[in-house]
């Protein structure tokens, strides 16, 4: 029907044909790439069509400190989360063809009244040209990669003397090791140093260790010392801490992570636990669901080439939350299919790496994030520090410089949408109620917040909660 490597140059060839706005520079900066595919099988169910329906790109997550009220800034700019909001817009519109009578590719009419359901044939497949930063890229390195530059030391501190979580991390290491499920790229370098501290940090050896209270571990005699793949992304605040010991055991496994950003703390997610919770809850947000007979969830999850482990992405995408129960009827813990491409985004952190020559100076992320959808009108967005790309710093603030992402343009959306919907269709949810903001619309959405509510008791009780502040725009 379809294998990894066509869903891959699918997606690459999205990508190349897209204008030049927003792409890194060539041999000189680098991104990441995700996407989301609409597969509709044909009438005979013999082949399958494969259309890329929203594409992301983006390694940057802003602090805390620049997040909006007003909603109009992009948080989080991660390829993945990229792929996600520009779904939720084509969603959306596909939504607004439904209930206005124009043909939708996506969406019939449901059961329950004002519902709407995902036709039959249709399935949705997450792409993206890395591992997911966060839990799903920690997992030890193998052959080769084993082998550190130089001496990783451990520090003491008071997490060292968490023993259970270290021994529990050991053992589920040392089963990750000898899996039968363990792929990593032949070409990815052990030696590659952390980049910039808001980077999406990609599977990152971290060798600039802090020197002080050290105790070393290391044993110049011997060769191929099992370490680590490690992530930028940091355990969330009021949960155990990472070891940051040497070899295996540098970090936790199974817990949730933050994204790095420049300057102060992001409240951002890391792209593992986003992908998990979509797995619970759908990928379609909490307004969209009011309109949806059920949650949409992603049919597989397929990585390009590059640096991966099954066992870390069955860890952080499925065991987290396969013990989750007491869902709304229509949600379940069911996790997608997990599949790795052989073909890798030339644009990615190793490839860029690999080509680069020094007399082109230090290679970067790029700062800018491209949004792709499959909509009417203005289907590409570029921005950069959360804001359209180009702005003058006059502007930010202004209807111009918010993204067609962002959350208030999402929420406006979703507003024509119900107004769109004729009276007697509106959702049950949405009748009679004195709702404003983008807070109330959520909060309304009393099925979604049911699911939300058990997937965090039972999985997430860490999850940092966005202040409501933050979303009381309308
Ligand atoms: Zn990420």
């Amino acid at each position: 029907m379809w294998s990894p490597d066509e869903i891959a140059s699918v997606c690459y060839n999205h990508f190349n044909k897209l204008p030049k706005r927003g792409k890194p520079e060539t041999d000189r900066e680098w991104t990441l790439l995700a996407a989301v595919i609409l597969l509709t099988d044909s009438s005979d169910q013999k082949t399958v069509h494969k259309q890329v329906v929203s594409l992301g790109t983006g390694t940057k997550c802003i602090g805390q400190s620049a997040m909006s009220m007003k909603g109009d800034v992009l948080n989080d700019s991660h390829a993945e989360v990229i792929a996600r909001r520009g779904c939720v817009r084509y969603l959306t519109e596909q939504l607004y063809r439904a209930v206005s009578g124009q043909s939708s590719e996506v969406f019939c009419p449901g059961t329950d009244e004002g519902k709407w359901a995902v036709k039959p044939g249709v399935s949705f497949l997450f792409f993206t040209s890395q591992t997911p930063c966060g839990d799903a890229s920690i997992f030890p390195m193998t052959g080769s990669q084993a082998q550190p530059c130089e001496p990783v030391k451990a520090i003491q501190n008071e997490e060292s003397e968490r023993r259970g979580l270290k021994r529990h991390a050991e053992s589920e290491l040392e089963e990750t090791r000898q899996g039968p499920g363990m792929k990593t790229s032949d070409n990815h370098s052990s030696c590659r140093k952390s980049g910039d501290a808001d980077e999406h940090e990609v599977i990152t050896e971290n060798k600039e260790r802090n020197q002080l209270n050290e105790v070393s571990h290391y044993q110049p005699n011997v060769k191929k010392r099992p370490d680590l793949h490690r992530t930028g992304a940091k355990c969330v605040p009021d949960g155990p801490t990472d070891p940051l010991e040497a070899g295996l055991l540098y970090h936790n496994v199974g817990v949730l992570r933050v994204k790095p950003g420049r300057g102060d703390r992001t409240l951002s997610l890391s792209c593992s636990d986003k992908l998990a919770r979509w797995g619970v809850l759908g990928f379609q947000g909490a307004l969209l669901s009011h309109y949806l007979q059920g949650p949409i969830y992603f049919s597989s999850v397929v990585v390009g080439k590059g640096p991966y482990s099954h066992q870390a992405m069955q860890r952080a995408m499925k065991t987290r939350c396969s013990h989750v129960r007491a869902l709304p009827s229509g949600f379940s813990a069911r996790a997608p299919e997990l599949l790795q491409a052989s073909l890798e985004f030339t644009h990615n952190h190793t490839h860029i790496e690999s080509k680069h020559t020094h007399t082109l100076g230090r290679i970067s992320p790029c700062g800018a994030a491209i949004s792709w959808c499959a909509v009417s009108q203005q289907p590409l967005d570029v921005t950069a520090n959360g804001y359209k790309q180009g702005v003058t710093k006059k502007a930010l603030g202004t209807l111009q410089a918010r993204s067609l992402i962002s959350k208030v343009e999402l929420f406006h959306s979703f507003l024509k949408l119900v107004a769109a919907t004729e009276d007697s269709q509106l959702p049950e949810t949405l009748r009679g109620k004195d709702l404003r903001t983008y807070w109330d619309y959520k909060q309304a959405a009393g099925t979604y917040q049911q699911a939300w509510t058990q997937l965090r008791l039972q999985a997430f009780p860490l999850w940092p909660r966005s202040p409501r502040e933050l979303l009381l725009f309308y």
